[in-house]
């Protein structure tokens, strides 16, 4: 079995420091909050952008402050900003690709629209080809967050079409959320089954849903998101933190015998280096 990848999602755009005191907010917050999860064992760190007063922005200077944190600590973690639309805070398309201008090995991209309370998560399939466009261009790797089944053939449309590059795919479910797919075996194992046999997955889960996904993940031969962006409590009554989400992701692993992905293994599975070469 390939060795496990570790994503660390760790503040997302909708968590607040109200329902979890270790939730990092600013940017120098959330760069240490990466380096820890490396120290843990993540190789790739999924990165929202904060103000300084935990407000989600998608600003490049803030993200910048991340990277110089993640950077003074010699810390090689693979990078993945995100391009979504955090609670609603960005409008415009050129707002919500801005930190792809930083040069990130990879950007997030969400295969499609979801209500999320009294909004809509919205992708419709123009953006999607600007995105697919603007990381192409960039050299991104997409992460492709499959929210629900319909989504994975938004993906195999925008393959087909040339826009994605099936090099492999990095496809990074997330399950669990009102309107997503719920975070089951059931729904994880049909949706596995329908990728195309060179992707490489992982699976995020909302809330308790997180730990047996992740689980699930390290025996299937997947990989593993993990971090408070999904889920802010270690058991019930127990507040989690970040490092110890991915400690118990890697002591799982442990168990099963399943190797700890290094950032330069991560790289190599995903196709990063040839990107940033071709
Ligand atoms: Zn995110």
């Amino acid at each position: 079995m390939q060795p496990l990848i570790i994503n660390a999602a760790v503040t997302g755009g909708v968590p607040t420091k109200d329902q979890n005191r270790n939730l990092p907010y600013n940017p120098e917050e959330i760069g240490m909050s990466a380096v820890e999860c490396w120290r843990e064992g993540a190789s790739v760190v999924h990165i929202h952008a904060r103000t300084d007063d935990g407000s989600p922005t998608f600003r490049k200077e803030y993200f910048q402050r991340i990277l110089d944190v993640i950077h003074a600590e010699d810390c090689d973690v693979v990078i993945n900003f995100s391009t979504a639309w955090a609670g609603g805070s960005a409008k415009t398309w050129e707002e919500r690709m801005e930190p792809l201008a930083l040069h990130p090995e990879i950007g997030s991209y969400d295969a499609g629209s979801l209500n999320v309370g009294a909004g809509v998560f919205d992708n419709t399939h123009p953006f999607l080809e600007a995105l697919a466009t603007r990381m192409n261009e960039l050299r991104v790797k997409p992460e492709i967050e499959i929210f629900d089944v319909g989504m994975l053939g938004t993906v195999n449309r925008l393959v087909a079409d040339g826009h994605l590059s099936a090099d492999p795919l990095f496809i990074q479910f997330i399950l669990g959320l009102g309107a997503s797919a719920p975070g089951t075996p059931k729904q994880l194992m049909h949706m596995v089954e329908m990728l195309p046999p060179n992707a490489v997955w992982s699976v995020g889960a909302v809330g308790a849903a997180q730990l047996p996904m992740n689980t699930l993940a390290i025996v299937l031969g997947g990989h593993a998101r993990t971090g408070m962006e999904d889920n802010l409590r270690f058991r019930r009554g127990v507040d989690a933190s970040n490092p110890m989400l991915v400690e118990r992701v890697r002591t799982i692993a442990d168990i099963h015998n399943r190797p700890i992905a290094t950032p330069t293994q991560a790289r190599d599975m995903l196709g990063l280096r040839q990107l940033r070469k071709g």
